[in-house]
């Protein structure tokens, strides 16, 4: 109970932390040099944190929790690198996170939540339901462990791990700003993507923010029919309603959007389904991401196969949209969103 009193330090922007430190009868610039320990250093103890003076820090332990992930498992591919970690959370909960090497610099792909409420049919991530949404410590610490693990400089990071991001909007916007102040890590608005399954009103709202990070709308479907088979969220939000959010998102921001599009084979891959998707975004300052769907063992779905991808691909290309296949990463690790995390528990249950 006690625990769940205490403040948590990491969650705070700096000048929340100087009034921290206020009340605890501190001076502010106290958070000048806290800040760092927790978001460039990324201290695991207040013991570590050597300019800081004895009595302050016990201070710290007694008030304060430091949010510090567990590595519980690590997978690297053999073929790209790609590594995917699962952390243990402070209570015990597990979430996944994916590093992958680029030309252009280390990506990271973080989880969102505990699970995730949305519901959509091929996606492992959403099968137990949601158990809690992640703090903003806990989204920035699988990006500092990260680097911490590697020694190397994390350039990229991607809102698509487990959960829905904008269902977990506040702390979701707190991770953003603190990931790219200054301060700490300094990660560029427009290296940050933010992947949502279509909760409109958020999405209106991020675009009222005005920050200059990727929106990404999981589409998955030219039509209101086949969109609703796949996303259950699709009833509440309507394709149109999602896709003029986008618009609204470039409006406001000047961010031209990505469009992802897993292709389900005998679902959403036909020439007619690319004609439509053709036609909905023509004009549109856009891109649209295909990716061969990811089969989840628990769900029948299949991806197409190369040929009928680059078809699509094709077609897609012709209404003048700027079209990419997504590069499969670590594909002999476990694949898909949420699977390492539902193996690992499988294991440990079975343990
Ligand atoms: N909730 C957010 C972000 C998490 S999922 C969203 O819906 O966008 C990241 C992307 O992976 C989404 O586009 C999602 O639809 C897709 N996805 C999930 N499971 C998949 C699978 N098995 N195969 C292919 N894409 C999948």
């Amino acid at each position: 109970m006690q625990n769940m009193q205490k403040a948590d330090i990491k969650s705070y922007t700096q000048q929340e932390l100087s009034d921290f430190l206020q009340s605890l009868g501190e001076k502010p610039f106290r958070a000048k040099q806290l800040y760092p320990w927790l978001h460039k250093k990324h201290a695991k103890s207040f013991e570590e944190m050597t300019d800081i003076p004895k009595k302050l820090k016990e201070k710290l332990i007694t008030t304060c929790s430091l949010t510090v992930l567990q590595q519980a498992d690590m997978q690297q591919s053999k073929l790209d690198g790609t590594r995917k970690y699962l952390f243990t959370l402070p209570d015990g909960n597990l979430v996944e996170s994916v590093l992958m090497h680029y030309s252009h610099g280390n990506s990271v792909c973080i989880s969102s939540q505990v699970g995730c409420r949305m519901g959509c049919k091929f996606c492992a991530s959403t099968l137990g339901g949601l158990v809690r949404n992640l703090t903003p410590a806990e989204l920035l610490e699988q990006v500092y462990r990260i680097q911490a693990d590697t020694g190397e400089r994390v350039s990229n990071v991607v809102v698509m791990g487990m959960g829905e991001p904008l269902d977990n909007y506040g702390n979701v916007l707190k991770f953003i700003k603190l990931l790219s102040d200054g301060n700490g890590l300094n990660i560029s608005q427009r290296s940050i993507t933010l992947s949502t399954c279509g909760i409109v009103p958020k999405m209106r709202e991020l675009a009222d923010e005005k920050l200059q990070i990727t929106l990404a709308l999981s589409l998955h479907a030219p039509t209101q029919e086949k969109r609703m088979a796949l996303l259950p969220v699709a009833k509440k939000y309507g394709i149109q309603e999602a896709v003029d959010a986008c618009k609204y998102y470039f409006q406001q921001t000047g961010r031209r959007v990505t469009f992802e599009y897993s292709l389900v084979g005998g679902a959403n891959d036909s020439g007619e389904d690319a004609r439509q998707l053709g036609e909905l975004l023509s004009g549109m300052n856009c891109h649209v991401n295909l990716i061969p769907v990811n089969p989840i063992g628990e769900r029948e779905y299949q991806p197409p196969s190369r040929k009928e991808v680059l078809d699509f691909k094709n077609k897609l290309e012709k209404y003048g949209i700027n079209v990419t296949i997504r590069r499969e990463m670590g594909r002999d690790i476990d694949g898909a969103c949420g699977q390492l995390r539902k193996r690992f528990s499988e294991r440990q249950g079975e343990g």
